[in-house]
């Protein structure tokens, strides 16, 4: 049974029928059975207290055969940014997937290279969709709403960059993670608590950052890239570029540490509690 999803598409804002839109495009390495599990739950059911963050055996999860996504676009604005942006960014993950798998030692943590003949503003486009996407609950919110724009005008260039910093990296794992916007805190002591406005996804090969009115100093993740958003539609471009690699083992943004990491952390948490 196909039942018809009717709600507010996460671009043009219209109440509308929404389709199925794969979170990154399915030829992006999207394309294996998920089983996406809420973070609520997963916090929820922390009192299971020997449960590591990529443990989520035992979770409610939807079942997608074909795929990672969300009932999130109307059929015009799929098909608008699925001809205008997706076949680049396609084309960017594979090239990223023979960078991991053939170029890259497994134990390096950054890698530069130069990208050949590659159109930034399409990709940066493809990857504002999915944060806009994945942020389809606050589409009404100013900040939201101006990414929208930015991706349904095919010739709009060039993101205000104090207000939005998109940094990418490289990925090896093979857990696919959305954060919605977020706020993170940190607390360096109680006299010194900053606190900046983030959203991700991360897949393999790519992750992504997009960062809201961040403070000069504020530090970021992953290699900026929002000058991608300052080339025209047609420019293609060779690029040389610097990017980390991480694995993703958490749901919480930004959160980039080992496995082994995350185990000491838990352990030295319990030995002090
Ligand atoms: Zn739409």
């Amino acid at each position: 049974m196909n039942a018809k999803h009717i709600g507010i598409c996460a671009l043009c804002g219209k109440e509308k029928e929404l389709t199925f839109e794969h979170l990154p495009p399915n030829k992006a390495f999207n394309f294996t059975p998920a089983k996406p599990v809420n973070g609520e739950d997963f916090i929820h059911s922390s009192d299971d207290k020997n449960r590591v963050p990529w443990d989520l055996s035992g979770l409610k999860y939807q079942n997608q055969q074909k795929g990672m996504g969300s009932f999130s676009l109307c059929q015009s604005c799929k098909n608008l940014t699925g001809t205008w942006y997706g076949d680049s960014y396609v084309d960017f993950a594979k090239r990223m997937h023979f960078l991991l798998s053939k170029e890259v030692p497994v134990d390096h943590q950054a890698v530069a290279f130069v990208v050949r003949k590659i159109y930034p503003q399409r990709i940066i486009k493809q990857v504002v969709s999915i944060f806009c996407s994945i942020n389809k609950d606050i589409y009404d919110d100013p900040r939201i709403t101006t990414l929208r724009e930015f991706v349904l005008d095919k010739e709009a260039v060039s993101l205000d960059k104090s207000r939005y910093k998109i940094c990418a990296y490289l990925n090896r794992g093979i857990l696919i993670k959305y954060c919605g916007l977020s706020v993170l805190l940190h607390i360096n002591d109680m006299k010194n608590i900053t606190s900046k406005c983030v959203s991700e996804f991360c897949a393999y090969p790519l992750g992504f950052l997009i960062y809201f009115d961040l403070e000069e100093d504020d530090s970021c993740l992953g290699t900026d890239i929002t000058a991608f958003s300052d080339y025209a539609f047609d420019d293609i471009v060779d690029f040389q570029i610097t990017i980390p690699i991480f694995e993703n083992n958490s749901w919480i943004p930004e959160d980039t540490r080992s496995k082994a990491e995350i185990e000491q952390t838990i352990a030295k948490n319990k030995a002090r509690f």
